[in-house]
């Protein structure tokens, strides 16, 4: 497909923001449970000092419409992609990137969910248009600008914290320890820190050269 390199500057998997997205394991969490998803190919506008979020254009590879990145923008569809970015043009879905632990854990699962993908996949292309119909392209959502990233970091943290701390034990019967659950609650803490970092990098203002 055609691109204009003069007006778009290229991300692909090799971009240092969409590595971290690969490697940091946290974005299993994101892409598996959330939905959440970034596409193989993405455009973003040259000498443009708006958010990076609202630079970003996708690229549809079936019918070549250059879709505003805001579609996928948390006010609109950020999450339940799992099958990939659905193409409100074609009907068709633009491919994207898949984070190493997700594609681990995919790997080991690989034999409870391959007898169902076919259905999901096709039920969901179903409820896809309607996703599509009222979407709210003005407003640019930065929830991660500031400060905002530790407050949200933090809760994600906290979020993970209680489910692994308090229901997985129960799931993977193993026993609850004060020394346990200090340095889960640390390390949670620093994972969210983590992952709320990664995300204001991902929405902050860059200049592309
Ligand atoms: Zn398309």
């Amino acid at each position: 497909m055609e691109i204009d390199k003069s007006k778009f500057k290229v991300w692909t998997w090799k971009q240092p923001l969409t590595l971290l997205w690969l490697i940091n394991p946290v974005i299993a969490i994101n892409e598996l449970f959330l939905g959440q998803r970034i596409p193989k190919i993405m455009l973003v506008e040259k000498n443009s000092s708006k958010l990076l979020i609202e630079k970003t254009k996708v690229p549809c590879p079936h019918c070549k419409t250059i879709h505003s990145g805001l579609k996928w923008s948390t006010k609109n569809n950020a999450f339940k992609n799992w099958f990939g970015l659905y193409c409100d043009n074609c009907g068709k879905t633009i491919p994207c990137l898949t984070n190493f632990t997700s594609y681990l854990l995919l790997a080991l699962t690989f034999p409870i969910w391959i007898w169902f993908k076919d259905k999901w996949k096709k039920a969901w292309l179903k409820n896809q248009p309607e996703r599509y119909k009222n979407l709210d392209l003005e407003n640019v959502p930065s929830p991660f600008e500031g400060y905002g990233w530790v407050r949200k970091g933090l809760n994600w943290g906290l979020f993970m914290f209680i489910f692994m701390t308090l229901i997985a034990p129960l799931i993977f019967s193993e026993s609850i320890t004060l020394t346990s659950t200090i340095i889960k609650f640390f390390g949670w803490a620093i994972a969210g820190l983590i992952y709320g970092y990664t995300m204001k990098l991902l929405a902050k203002r860059t200049n592309p050269k």
